[in-house]
């Protein structure tokens, strides 16, 4: 080991206080990336679409973005995160997908965790439950929309392992879609 001229002691508290740093910098990049794909959900609404958003990021820097498209493109299943897939394939990056996180608005549907799963994502991060999406969504006495399956159920079953880790933030989460769907 190079001497550093400070005691053990200080080495120790020095990358202890590194761990810290890194870690508060880690945690916080990752709330940003969060918020970034509710700002997407919120762009995605404004455009005339349904309020999802979602991105992949790589060491915490953002490699794409994508917001739902169902209404303005010329594809239903045009959903934020099957978006995403297809905005990497187009640009040649699918093959970051493995090492990176997907950070999306609300819990994915079932299509797209097979479209993240098959294109080579592990691990998304997401705000909004599908469950309180389903009760924002629908109007009282209405019929719900939905999975009741969630993308955490299908993730365990998955080979390799897809991780989702969520609903986080889901107050906030919840605001693009406020007064949105009737
Ligand atoms: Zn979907």
């Amino acid at each position: 080991m190079v001497s550093t001229g400070v005691s053990a002691d200080a080495t120790v508290a020095t990358s202890a206080d590194r761990l810290r740093d890194t870690y508060i910098w880690v945690m916080a990049d990752h709330d940003a990336l969060l918020t970034r794909s509710f700002e997407l959900a919120v762009e995605a609404r404004a455009n005339g679409d349904h309020p999802f958003g979602a991105l992949l990021a790589v060491n915490g820097e953002i490699v794409a973005e994508a917001v739902n498209r169902v209404n303005t493109g010329p594809d239903v299943t045009a959903h934020a995160e099957t978006e995403l897939v297809r905005i990497l394939e187009r640009d040649g990056k699918l093959g970051q997908l493995p090492d990176g996180i997907v950070y999306a608005s609300c819990e994915p549907c079932p299509m797209c965790v097979g479209a993240m799963f098959w294109a080579g994502a592990r691990r998304v991060v997401y705000g909004l439950s599908a469950e309180r999406l389903i009760e924002v969504a629908t109007a009282p006495g209405a019929v719900p929309i939905g999975f009741t399956i969630t993308a955490g159920d299908i993730g365990r079953t998955a080979s390799p392992l897809l991780e989702f880790d969520g609903p986080q933030r889901e107050d906030e989460a919840a605001e693009a879609h406020a007064g949105f769907w009737y």
